[in-house]
């Protein structure tokens, strides 16, 4: 498990003395298929290819920095996630994660569900003809207008997730004449092993109303009250980027143990409980996740015997996988600029993107690997940090890492397991315009999210 998987704040440490890059890796050519998209390797003159393209052809075609998704992987990935629940249970993709019209297509035909969290995810989701019933609209302060149009397109559910909320879709839905199914989003008061920044279900969070207190119960009893709202099931979504099923363990328990205080108050059993997202994926070799089946397997009989000990009927899973879907699907193509090596400390390998493409690294302190992926080296390891061109010294992507000693300008390299996160959480910081996103699949390439141009970004300056 690597270090961004512990709650730990953020580190200040700039020497390097622990961990695993302590110890250059044996051999830097090798690319370790934990974090590389499935259809990764390297072509006879060493030259990194995916989806049966190579990186040299990709820069020329479509420029650097580039975020590079191998649709293949992505599509293995869905339905890995959709068999592995099979039937019994939805499994939503988390579109926060990353989304696209392409990838709402992708995603409708092997079978899943979508989450959105605003009003422009709903209508990239409807523009791309997912069918409103297969969306989960959240968020902890949906706006009435988004509110409205996610009512008045048909969302299959809206997570609630505030007494204020509960009232606001009330009215609502009442006012346009409908019943809408919805879930309530609580915290269980489960501190998932993660970031601080990136758990969500302990209680001194914006997410949620907490089981604490009674809350939880309080807020089923006002929505049960509402005849314009269909309560389905609840909600706990306890973090990200999380490997032990322990977490999981404890929010399922105090999920049903609520619906079983349900059942024995009101006399109904929800049919729904959904688990949420937060699966960790490999971002350096140290991470092991888990297979979708064998979290399905873990999560189906921690509900089941809940349930069974409970004395009440199996709920309906869902879950919100997003970043163990797409994350290992894409990487991003950076170009090498100026290399500045520092005695005694590290070199500092520019690269032409940084915070603007991946904000992680500074925003969650996230760790990833990086690889010369142009040509093979022979060269010894050095001790490099991947900075970008930002006016910014915490724009970094990649902060201890090993490259050949030999890395010059004008040589590509990658950092894998970018495909969540990543281009939606991008910026123009710097007025840097945004990498595209190209899909590879069978020895072709596809533009699915162009790359910015300063005419995009002139357009929105109308002083
Ligand atoms: C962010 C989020 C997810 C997805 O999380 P991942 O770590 O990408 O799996 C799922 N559900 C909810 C409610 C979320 O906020």
């Amino acid at each position: 498990m690597s270090r961004s998987a512990h709650p730990a704040g953020p580190r200040h440490a700039d020497v390097l003395t622990e961990g695993h890059y302590s110890a250059p890796p044996a051999d830097l050519n090798t690319l370790d298929p934990k974090v590389w998209a499935q259809t990764v390797t390297r072509d006879e003159d060493g030259v990194l290819t995916v989806g049966g393209i190579d990186v040299k052809t990709l820069a020329e075609e479509h420029g650097t920095p580039a975020y590079v998704l191998d649709e293949a992987d992505f599509r293995e990935r869905a339905r890995a996630w959709r068999t592995a629940f099979g039937a019994d249970a939805d499994v939503f993709y988390a579109g926060k994660a990353f989304l696209s019209r392409a990838v709402v297509r992708w995603l409708h035909e092997e079978g899943l569900n979508l989450d959105v969290c605003s009003g422009g995810e709903l209508a990239t989701a409807l523009s791309a003809g997912m069918p409103a019933d297969r969306i989960a609209f959240h968020g902890n302060n949906k706006s009435k207008d988004e509110i409205r149009r996610a009512i008045e397109a048909g969302v299959g559910r809206i997570v609630l997730d505030s007494f204020q909320e509960i009232v606001r879709v009330a009215h609502i839905a009442q006012s346009e004449g409908k019943r809408q199914r919805v879930q309530i989003r609580i915290t269980v008061g489960v501190e998932a092993h993660t970031h601080e920044f990136i758990a969500t279900a302990h209680e001194d969070q914006k997410f949620g109303i907490p089981l604490a207190g009674g809350q939880a119960a309080e807020a089923v009893r006002r929505a049960l009250q509402l005849d314009s709202l269909e309560l389905i099931g609840i909600h706990s979504h306890i973090g990200s980027q999380i490997f032990d099923m322990s977490g999981f363990e404890v929010a399922a328990h105090r999920v049903v143990g609520l619906l079983k205080d349900i059942r024995d108050e009101h006399g109904v059993e929800l049919p729904e409980i959904d688990l949420g997202g937060g699966l960790g994926i490999a971002y350096t070799s140290d991470d092991d996740p888990r297979e979708p089946h064998e979290i399905a397997k873990a999560l189906t009989e921690i509900v089941t015997r809940e349930c069974e000990s409970a004395k009440l009927r199996t709920p309906r899973i869902s879950v919100e996988p997003g970043r163990a879907i797409v994350g290992p699907t894409a990487f991003t193509l950076y170009e090498v600029g100026t290399i500045k090596p520092l005695d005694g400390l590290r070199t500092y390998v520019s690269v032409d993107g940084g915070m603007s493409d991946n904000i992680r690294t500074a925003l969650y302190d996230a760790e990833y690997s990086v690889a010369l992926v142009s040509r093979t080296s022979d060269a010894e390891p050095m001790l490099a940090r991947v900075v970008g061109k930002h006016c910014e010294s915490g724009d970094i992507v990649v902060k201890d890492a090993f490259l050949p000693a030999d890395i010059a300008p004008g040589d590509l390299i990658a950092v894998p397991a970018t495909g969540a996160y990543c281009r939606s959480m991008a910026s123009n910081y710097n007025h840097v315009l945004r990498p595209p996103v190209v899909a590879v699949r069978d020895g072709e390439s596809r533009v699915i999210v162009r790359r910015e141009t300063e005419e995009d970004l002139l357009r929105l300056d109308v002083g």
